[in-house]
């Protein structure tokens, strides 16, 4: 490409796209509307913990091979940490059980012919029942598709899904959870080794990547956001970009990558269909160290947490599909999960520790069906406008995967053009 590429929006998806772009010599500019870079996936001091978080916890696995190219490409794979084997510890609040699904490494599932490296109370036999949503069709449900047994579900299937499509699987997209499968479980253990940026979000995936676009010679406009595209009046392209002080045109050669929230870019793009339902994230920090022996991480059952993390010196929990608690108050949802936090750990409940609450309200879109049929693909009508975002048609759920992948995308189809 000889012009320049403006990506607008330095969440994940803008920032593979520049990382992308400026890899292969292309001129790129990325203009971010906030202060800071990463969008839902950043990180920033607290002052009531005192302590750098991230804006949720964030969960990659080791078979999301797009997110470990980016992170080797910028120079952060080594801060991804976990454990080497694809274990899973679980807490049932209710029964006090606990028990740790042990995936076996390779491409044939043993783990679920091992009653102790399978979830307790299922036979290998109940397993087949995820095999229909790797067939799934656009308009089912995972509960649709799949006949689950009861106790399968209950203790690993809408915990898992629950997470990886923030939304619950009565109403979560059968093919998006299939498209995961496929990707995770059926290739075996080896790609679900869980993967935690301990060190935050901003370590693994922001900072080194702006330093990587620096080093490269793109230019990054933070608190430059875009307010509207001017097209031209033929229809073929994006001809200029207003950030507020009027219309500031585009050479001939010059192209855009819009890698902003769904939302954003409908309002910015003429008769665009994008989602336009979201689904909310909760996340509870505890300033407590984790007990010795604490897993990385537990999932929960029969609680509102569904998962808690292991930090250095913080207990964090993580509920996905929470619009349900967007209305609690913050104090008392804050010491109802942290009861449940001590019980799965094990720990006294009082004193409650210090504490920090995190609702973010549009974390994803909603990974449901109808939602799905909303997302266009990265090429749009006008020539030199590409989409970029989780939202867009990934066949992913909302996820760093996805993300990077759309990003990727779009630098690939802008290099080819
Ligand atoms: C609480 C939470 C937990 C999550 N957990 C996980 C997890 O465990 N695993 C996982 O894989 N994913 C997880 N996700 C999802 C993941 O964070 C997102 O899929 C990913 O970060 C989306 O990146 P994006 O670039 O598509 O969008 P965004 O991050 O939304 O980036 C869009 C950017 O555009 C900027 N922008 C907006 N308007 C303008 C404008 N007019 N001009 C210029 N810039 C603009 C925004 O400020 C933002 O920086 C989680 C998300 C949340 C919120």
């Amino acid at each position: 490409m000889a012009g320049t590429v403006h990506v607008i929006g330095a969440g994940l998806a803008g920032l593979a796209a520049a990382v992308r772009l400026a890899t292969r010599g292309v001129a790129v500019v990325l203009h971010e509307a906030a202060p800071q870079a990463g969008g839902r996936c950043r990180s920033y001091f607290d002052k009531q913990l005192g302590a750098v978080i991230d804006n949720g916890n964030h969960l990659v696995l080791a078979g999301n091979t797009t997110m470990r190219e980016f992170t080797r490409t910028i120079g952060s794979e080594h801060t991804l940490t976990g454990p080497d084997r694809a274990e899973f510890a679980f807490v049932d609040l209710e029964s006090d059980e606990r028990w740790t699904v042990r995936l076996s490494e390779g491409r044939l599932p043993w783990w679920i012919f091992d009653k102790h490296a399978r979830v307790p109370g299922t036979k290998w036999s109940d397993y087949l029942s995820l095999a229909p949503l790797l067939r799934a069709g656009p308009d089912a449900t995972m509960t649709d598709a799949m006949n689950c047994p009861p106790m399968l579900y209950k203790r690993l299937i809408h915990p898992l899904f629950l997470a990886v499509l923030n939304a619950d699987p009565a109403e979560g997209s059968a093919q998006m959870a299939g498209a995961v499968l496929r990707e995770t479980l059926v290739p075996g253990g080896k790609s679900c080794h869980p993967l935690i940026a301990t060190q935050g979000l901003d370590v693994s995936f922001v900072t080194p990547a702006l330093a990587y676009l620096k080093a490269k010679g793109a230019r990054v406009m933070m608190q430059h956001r875009v307010r509207e595209l001017h097209f031209a009046a033929d229809g073929s392209r994006v001809e200029a970009i207003d950030f507020g002080d009027g219309p500031e045109p585009l050479a001939a050669d010059d192209a855009v990558v819009l890698a902003v929230p769904p939302n954003v870019a409908a309002s910015l793009v003429p008769s665009l269909t994008a989602p336009d339902e979201y689904r909310a994230i909760v996340n509870a920090h505890y300033q407590v160290p984790p007990p010795p022996g604490c897993p990385p991480m537990i999932g929960v059952v029969n609680g509102v947490s569904d998962w808690i993390f292991a930090f250095d010196g913080r207990l964090s929990v993580t509920i996905s599909g929470a619009d349900h608690l967007l209305d609690e108050s913050r104090e008392a949802l804050a010491l109802r999960i942290w009861e449940e936090v001590a019980k799965a750990c094990k720990i006294p409940s009082t004193p409650m520790p210090v504490w920090q609450l995190v609702r973010e309200k549009r974390a994803t879109f909603a990974a449901t069906p109808a939602q799905d049929k909303r997302r266009p693909g990265a090429k749009t009508r006008w020539r030199n406008l590409l989409l970029a975002g989780d939202w867009t048609a990934t066949g992913l759920p909302a996820t760093i995967e996805g993300a990077l992948r759309s990003g990727n995308l779009a630098a690939d189809l802008l290099h080819r053009a």
